[in-house]
């Protein structure tokens, strides 16, 4: 049976969603764009009101929603600010799966419940330096040494890598500076929890409202040096680094889709309003045939990319492989964000290109969506490959 209709409870969550959007977030996004940040409140007001935990299970602190309802929230939130929904796809989606999926009962103690209300906050740290799309070449080692481990290496593109409190850093398990075996990218590779208090820690470059787009996300270089982790804080087992990326990039792309159909709506949106109140040779422009192909190519995007999106999220829900579904969800819509912002830019006219308009936001923060948690030819590489695994 397929069933379009909300439950109670969906329609209730993305109620909450879109008020909290409404009241703490529109009138102040652009202000922390220009600042290059979003102040720790809000994080913690989204925590309050039961969304920053949401998908986390109801005994860890958060609410146990199921994917859908998660993407109709993230929907929400990328209609308001990408750079705040960047901060609930690394807390929530990367970091809180990462630990309730593969942590002991005593780790899910420890680090959900505080990243649940925004008194704590989690990162997630793959990519280095020279590794992004080919993440099993990572260089950082976790040598053994007494009860623990000593981590070195240098993690980079870590959002909200400088503000956490909690980050999961992927390693090698093997001597410093020992070189990975490229016929055995993944039997070393492990996940430890480290607290960014921990001696040995530290934060390199930083990145805020001088990128392109996500300007008020921060994005930190993370260094590690003999920065010493006990045994307890690895999420599984030495080995299980690589399937616990695998598994929980499912969600944080999700996560991305769905923001990306919320920034695709909100151009659409402020487009339609465009076209109805501007006038051009005694008419308003959305009286033009063309302005409204804009618009109703606009809107079929939106409604494929949402469509995508749930279907992958109900797999998920179903306790299906939803991988090839994710994949085509993610590049789908990381691909309508981008043709729907550009046509939004294009109906605005002069507009467009001004910041005193939201659509020159929306445009820039479209492009992150094709980059991160798998470039849009990465996820050609995954779709192409599952189908031919038939
Ligand atoms: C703002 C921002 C936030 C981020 N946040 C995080 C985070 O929180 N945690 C984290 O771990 N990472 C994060 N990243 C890193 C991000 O996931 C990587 O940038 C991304 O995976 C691409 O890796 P790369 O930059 O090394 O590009 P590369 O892998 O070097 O790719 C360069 C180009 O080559 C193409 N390419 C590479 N391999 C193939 C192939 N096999 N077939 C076809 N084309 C290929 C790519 O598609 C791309 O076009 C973030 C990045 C940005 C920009």
């Amino acid at each position: 049976m397929v069933d379009f209709e909300l439950t109670q409870e969906q329609e209730m969550i993305r109620k909450t969603a879109r008020d909290f959007v409404d009241k703490h977030v529109a009138p102040n996004v652009e202000e922390w764009e220009e600042q290059g940040e979003i102040p720790d409140e809000v994080v913690r007001e989204a925590g309050k009101l039961g969304l920053l935990g949401a998908p986390i299970g109801e005994d860890y602190g958060g609410a146990g929603v199921d994917d859908l309802t998660y993407a109709l929230l993230t929907e929400e939130l990328g209609a308001g600010c990408s750079s705040l929904r960047t901060t609930f796809s690394v807390n929530t989606s990367l970091f809180g799966n990462t630990v309730e999926m593969f942590g002991d009962e005593e780790q899910k103690q420890r680090y959900l419940p505080e990243i649940c209300t925004g008194e704590m906050r989690g990162a997630w740290a793959l990519t280095e330096h020279e590794s992004g799309s080919d993440a099993k070449a990572m260089e950082t080692t976790a040598t053994p040494d007494e009860d623990g481990y000593r981590l070195n290496g240098k993690k980079m593109w870590i959002s909200d890598g400088d503000r956490a409190d909690y980050v999961v850093v992927f390693a090698r398990v093997g001597e410093e500076g020992s070189s990975y075996d490229p016929s055995d990218k993944e039997s070393q590779l492990a996940a430890f929890v480290v607290e960014t208090e921990r001696e040995g820690f530290s934060t390199g470059t930083v990145m805020g409202n001088d990128k392109l787009g996500l300007r008020a996300s921060h994005t930190a270089e993370l260094i590690t040096n003999d920065c010493w982790v006990p045994e307890e804080n690895m999420l599984g087992e030495i080995g299980d680094g690589w399937d616990i990326a695998n598994a929980i990039l499912q969600k944080g792309r999700l996560s991305v889709a769905a923001g990306a159909v919320g920034i695709a709506r909100a151009a659409y949106e402020a487009s339609l309003d465009y076209a109805e109140d501007r006038e051009a040779f005694g008419r308003r422009i959305g009286d033009f045939q063309l302005v409204r192909e804009h618009l109703a190519y606009m809107h079929q995007q939106i409604e494929t990319s949402r469509l995508l999106v749930w279907k992958a999220a109900w797999m998920a829900d179903q306790g299906q492989d939803n991988a090839q579904a994710v994949s085509t969800a993610k590049l789908h819509a990381a691909e309508a964000v981008m043709d729907v912002t550009e046509r939004a830019v294009q109906v605005h006219g002069g507009n467009g290109y001004s910041s005193e308009y939201p659509v020159e936001r929306y445009f820039r923060d479209a492009k992150i969506c094709g980059i991160y948690e798998g470039t849009n030819e990465i996820h050609k590489v995954l779709i192409g490959g599952e189908a031919l695994d038939r």
